[in-house]
């Protein structure tokens, strides 16, 4: 047996890109192992994991839905995961134990730092939209790349005060949670748009806001990547403001995933976008 095995869980996981993602660099850098996507159910979490453990496997990235169960089940965590409380990455150490991992954080900020630009948003005032693990990702990120203020919206707005309550105390950024409705009177005040929900997603229902009352400086990214181009992104666009979609991060993400997986760390380059893209323009 390859002693570099390695997989992707989620529920559903037939639409990951993981496998693709993984797969070409496997064969860019000749490294020989699998990487094997796993539809596992919430109740059989444990249980899957714990026979990969078993069976040899390094590591396995984790998706929707068990990326807190997955923060919960691990024996030790980076500081990222502890901070989310949300794991994208177990890795099973030689001594029996597993390590949980959070790299969402440093892929988003590489793509941000990429496709967006920092200058526009050193000091400059943000707005999150979600309140799940993403959403908690996005703040860091920003916190990180020197974001002044946050401000925190989501439909159940209950979640966005958690979300700034758990991390005021360990950003410099001010984070402020506010309801929903209060998109349009925040958004002319935003340099940065980031969405963090799942709404416009494929499968999803689509975001019932749109980017036209942004100022026209202001640069728009979504986490979203499937579709490629989410109606928020393309109203972004046609309005001629800065825009990206998730592809970047999802890229970025795995970089250090791979690495701690298969021992060798791979590339970002624009023939690992196309060849990703070409999957979901089909
Ligand atoms: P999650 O924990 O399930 O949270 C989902 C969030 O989306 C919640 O805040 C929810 O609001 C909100 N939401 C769902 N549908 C909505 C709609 N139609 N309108 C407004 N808000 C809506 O998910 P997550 O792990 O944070 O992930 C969120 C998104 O980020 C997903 O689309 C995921 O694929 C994406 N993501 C991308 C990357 C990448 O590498 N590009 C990495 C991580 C995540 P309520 O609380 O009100 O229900």
């Amino acid at each position: 047996m390859s002693e570099h095995i390695a997989g992707v869980i989620g529920f559903p996981v037939a639409h990951s890109l993981s496998p693709r993602l993984y797969e070409f660099w496997l064969r860019e850098l000749g490294v020989s192992g699998a990487y094997i996507p796993l539809a596992v159910a919430r109740r059989d979490f444990s249980a899957v994991i714990e026979g990969q453990r078993r069976a040899g496997f390094a590591g396995v990235s984790v998706t929707l839905p068990h990326k807190q169960a997955a923060y919960a089940f691990a024996h030790s965590a980076d500081e990222i995961a502890r901070k989310t409380g949300a794991a994208n990455l177990l890795i099973f150490l030689p001594n029996g134990t597993i390590h949980a991992r959070n790299t969402d954080v440093d892929g988003l900020c590489a793509s941000l730092v990429e496709e967006i630009g920092t200058e526009r948003i050193q000091g400059g005032s943000a707005m999150v939209l979600g309140a799940g693990g993403a959403a908690r990702a996005a703040v860091l990120a920003l916190d990180r790349l020197g974001v002044r203020r946050i401000r925190i919206l989501n439909r159940d707005s209950a979640r966005a005060t958690t979300l700034a309550t758990d991390l005021g105390s360990i950003v410099r950024a001010e984070l402020t949670a506010l309801p929903w409705s209060e998109w349009k009177a925040v958004a002319p005040l935003t340099i940065l748009l980031v969405n963090a929900t799942s709404g416009g997603m494929a499968g999803s229902e689509p975001l019932d806001l749109l980017p036209e009352a942004l100022p026209a400086s202001a640069a728009v990214y979504d986490l979203v990547y499937n579709p490629l181009e989410t109606e928020l992104v393309r109203r972004a666009r046609q309005r001629g403001l800065k825009s990206a979609n998730g592809v970047g991060m999802l890229m970025h993400q795995a970089v250090p995933a791979f690495e701690a997986l298969f021992g060798v760390k791979p590339h970002v380059s624009p023939a690992l976008r196309a060849h990703l893209e070409a999957a979901l323009q089909t």
